[in-house]
């Protein structure tokens, strides 16, 4: 349920409200916008009676919610939210943000050459995969701490913020001392164990969209986040599956508009895993900026014929260098920047 409040009610009043409701048992957030101030209740609501509350002359009007997620909901906070990233913002009218990095880390070396290569093309953060998700248990799984200490390594030297894959719960309190946005895979976006670890952290969170679920799946996956606690959450879409087997998977460049319809939430794309194919991750890239996205994670190597992972994905740094430089000029039509 959200109560919409009159234009200028007194704090007081605001106050007043919250305690008659947190008196019964329900859980109260308040959104206190410039214009708007809105009161979002989450519990069994039955229990109020909406009569009564309408009787006070500060409630403009109550609306209950139809879409299973809350907090999630635009409804429940009509301003964009900005998420914080080690200083980097992410979304509103924020500029686009690009990440940028190899699929996997490969090495101290290699990931801190790489960090150095983005960052000259323009990146505001590195990517890298310290645990891999693989579909074969005889691939590659990723240097795990090792990488982990290697990109933060690379991520203070070259000053981007980092953005790494947590796969397990016990792996909560060495992301949140060594990574700054914690990656939620497609793989594990209906992990709720791994979704409500992830909702009592203090780091932000990057959630991909599923490889086959719905946007409501998804923001119902990011609802979870945000119930345990953690309302610093950033979307991804990174292709769902469909019976088109020339690309890996379908970029759903719908969900754009859709999202931020629908949520408050920062929205990112990634074309390299939408895609699987490097030669279409310029073209994406740049749509996904035209539709509104609040950035892009791309996959970037110097010698991707020589990756551990993804290399036929993976951009050179040039190539990504000119895909930065392209959006800008897309980004300033749509009233944005890089
Ligand atoms: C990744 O970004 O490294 C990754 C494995 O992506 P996804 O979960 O989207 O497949
Ligand atoms: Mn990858």
């Amino acid at each position: 349920m959200i109560i919409t409040c009159k234009k200028g009610i007194p704090e007081t009043e605001i106050n007043k409200i919250i305690q008659t409701i947190e008196a019964k048992g329900l859980s109260v957030h308040p959104s206190k916008g410039e214009h708007l101030t809105i009161i979002g209740i989450i519990g069994d609501t039955t229990i109020l009676d909406e009569k009564t509350l309408e009787a006070n002359h500060y409630i403009d009007k109550i609306t209950k919610l139809s879409a299973p997620y809350k907090q999630v909901s635009r409804d429940f906070h009509p301003e964009d939210t900005i998420v914080d990233v080690a200083g980097i913002k992410v979304g509103g009218k924020e500029n686009i943000v690009i990440i940028g990095g190899p699929c996997s880390i490969e090495g101290i070396e290699q990931i801190d050459r790489i960090a150095g290569q983005v960052k000259e093309a323009g990146a505001t953060m590195l990517r890298g995969g310290a645990y891999k998700p693989r579909t074969s248990p005889y691939a590659f799984q990723g240097m795990q701490l090792e990488g982990v200490l290697a990109i933060e390594a690379a991520s203070q030297t070259h000053k981007l913020p980092s953005v790494s894959e947590l796969m397990d719960v016990d792996k909560v309190e060495e992301f949140e001392k060594h990574i700054d946005l914690v990656q939620i895979g497609a793989r594990n976006m209906q992990n709720f164990s791994l979704l409500k670890a992830a909702g009592t952290m203090t780091k932000p969170i990057l959630l991909k969209r599923g490889l086959s679920n719905t946007i409501e799946e998804w923001l119902m996956a990011a609802e979870y986040i945000m119930a345990s606690g953690n309302k610093n959450v950033i979307l991804c879409e990174r292709g769902i599956r469909t019976f088109e087997t020339y690309t890996r998977n379908t970029l759903d460049l719908s969900v754009i508009p859709i999202v931020k319809k629908k949520t408050h939430l920062p929205i990112i794309i990634d074309p390299s895993h939408a895609t699987g194919d490097w030669e279409l991750v310029e073209s994406m890239s740049l749509a996904a900026i035209a539709a509104g996205a609040d950035g892009l994670m791309i996959e970037v190597h110097d010698t991707p014929e020589c990756a551990w992972s993804d290399g036929a994905q993976s951009l050179k740094p040039d190539t990504f260098k000119v895909v930065i430089e392209k959006g800008k000029v897309i980004a300033k039509v749509i009233g944005r920047d890089i």
